[in-house]
């Protein structure tokens, strides 16, 4: 048995004279009962915190302060911990008015004087039996919390780790887009390819952000925004007018300006998820319609569909993580129960609200959000994001070093660049990024950040230890998308921070901004 099993079996006795503590800790030893005499209120106060199996205490040594102390001991020790206090008073009058006294700690056992042996030692048994539950309970919730930390953790490396792959695949696409077949049936494998990683990122994407917004390490970049604007982005960006056509759905919009204060890129997410829900739920043939209105001070969105619909339970309970409706799964297309806590946990980061309503299964679904509107006078500002189709055509005639230890990535990337037009450099970890980007003095390196040997943070500090801005670009690409991921980057020297998969317009841009000038881009995107 370790020390802290030890203790936390010891039974502790307070009493006014220590003569008597030691003489009912005699009689519990002979039981083979563990026991600590206290020498005052405040070594029991500190014996508690080191463990306790149960306590026993004589009513002339309860001070009027003793209930509350104890209650916030206990409290320290988590919702887990009922200490069971067993108190020998000196008669029935006083009995009654102790027993008020120590109602607020619940489990106390009152014991009037003389105190036969037989029902102290059964009462102290029965208190370090149900104590010892206790700590087993507090063990298996240190242990659910642990476990709860690693997934977590896992789910991060997980969300960065997939990154990887999507981003080689991303690339290569761009590549296949430049040099690959024109015709028609290469050109529609492609889209499918396009689409389904599109897909497969927006999922990445989810997982990571449910678990940013569980820890409120979501940092909202609030403006004034159209709702109705964020509405039609989310429809463009969706291929909306396709996914309506192809599933042969009737979509009907119907939006006026209605300004909220708001991050357009988290209230993208929410409307983008409500909408793709809508697709995935609704049957061939099905209706859709998106309304946004503004009512009594609050920014309306609804997103109806007339498809399989919700019973009430799951209406409510849907909101809640990794919850999926099981006749649902056949027209989920692998979905992973996260887009609508996610949903939630941004609207309410924005103070607001957002409810399903169904009026039972097959008879289609209704998912309103409200949002605070903005005082009115103020105007939002428009959305800006670099078009892909209007996207300036990429420079050509850099010398750009990638540093990137995923060989596919690496790869694909060098392909683009040359189509580009680009000189380009490799190199597969820290160090040789280091080495090549000082001898080579390329304009622009493209660095990735969970590099072996020296992370990418550790390259860009090396390299500008010797370069300043000015004489080269130093652009993060990486699969940690988290803010202080992004701080630290700036930090360490980077002009700009991209997260995979790198739109190629964006990168496009970057580098075009990158050739325009000898002073390097200082904004952070992604
Ligand atoms: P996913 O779609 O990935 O399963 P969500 O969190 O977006 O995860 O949705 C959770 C569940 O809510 C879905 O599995 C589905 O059962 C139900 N649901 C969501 N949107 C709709 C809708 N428009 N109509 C019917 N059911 C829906």
């Amino acid at each position: 048995m370790s020390e802290q099993e030890v203790a936390e079996r010891r039974v502790l006795v307070l009493t006014p004279t220590g003569r008597d503590a030691a003489l009912a800790c005699q009689i519990l030893n002979q039981e083979s009962m563990a026991c600590h005499p206290c020498a005052d209120d405040a070594d029991l106060y500190k014996e508690i915190a080191v463990g306790a199996g149960a306590a026993i205490l004589a009513e002339e040594a309860i001070h009027p302060w003793t209930v509350q102390r104890l209650l916030e001991v206990l409290a320290r020790q988590g919702p887990w911990s009922d200490l069971p206090l067993i108190v020998f008073t000196r008669g029935t009058d006083s009995s009654e008015s102790l027993l008020e006294t120590l109602q607020p700690l619940g489990n106390a056992t009152i014991l009037e004087r003389p105190v036969r042996l037989s029902t102290l030692l059964s009462t102290v048994k029965a208190s370090l039996r149900a104590r010892f539950r206790q700590y087993e309970v507090r063990d298996l919730l240190r242990r659910q919390a642990e476990a709860d930390r690693r997934k977590d953790e896992f789910l991060a490396l997980l969300g960065h780790e997939l990154r990887n792959p999507l981003a080689a695949i991303s690339n290569a696409l761009s590549v296949l887009d430049e040099v690959g077949s024109q015709e028609e049936r290469p050109m529609r494998q492609r889209e499918v390819i396009k689409r389904q990683s599109r897909h497969l990122a927006r999922m990445v994407d989810d997982l990571l952000d449910v678990s940013r917004v569980t820890l409120g390490k979501i940092i909202l970049k609030r403006q004034p925004v159209d709702l109705g604007e964020v509405i039609d982005r989310c429809l463009t960006e969706l291929g909306m007018a396709a996914l309506a056509e192809g599933h042969r759905l009737d979509l009907a919009v119907r939006a006026q300006p209605v300004i909220v204060h708001g991050d357009p890129v988290r209230l993208e997410q929410v409307f983008c998820n409500l909408l793709q829900n809508a697709v995935k739920y609704t049957p061939r043939g099905g209706k859709l319609a998106v309304t946004v209105e503004a009512e009594s001070g609050e920014g309306v969105v609804r997103v109806r569909d007339t498809g399989i619909g919700l019973s009430e339970e799951m209406a409510q309970r849907i909101f809640e993580p990794f919850t999926q409706v099981e006749s649902s799964r056949q027209h989920s297309e692998g979905g992973l129960g996260l887009g609508l806590p996610l949903v939630r946990g941004l609207v309410e980061m924005h103070g607001g609200r957002v409810e399903a309503q169904s009026e039972g299964p097959s008879r289609g679904s209704e998912f309103i959000v409200r949002l605070p509107l903005l005082r009115s006078g103020q105007k939002a500002r428009r959305l800006v994001r670099p078009d892909p189709a209007k996207a300036a055509p990429p420079p050509s005639g850099l010398h750009v070093l990638v540093v990137e230890d995923n060989e596919d990535g690496r790869e694909s990337l060098r392909d683009l660049l040359e189509i580009w037009g680009h000189r380009v450099d490799l190199a597969e970890n820290g160090p040789e990024g280091v080495k090549k980007a000082l001898s080579l003095r390329p304009d622009v390196a493209l660095i990735d950040i969970g590099l072996p040997l020296l992370d990418g943070n550790e390259v860009a500090r090396d390299i500008r230890a010797v370069l300043p801005r000015g004489e080269i670009a130093l652009i993060a690409m990486t699969g940690y998308g988290q803010p202080e991921d992004r701080r630290r980057a700036l930090q360490a020297g980077f002009d700009t921070y991209l997260i995979k998969p790198v739109d190629p317009a964006v990168l496009a841009r970057l580098l075009t901004e990158a050739g325009r000038s000898e002073e390097a881009p200082r904004s952070a995107v992604g």
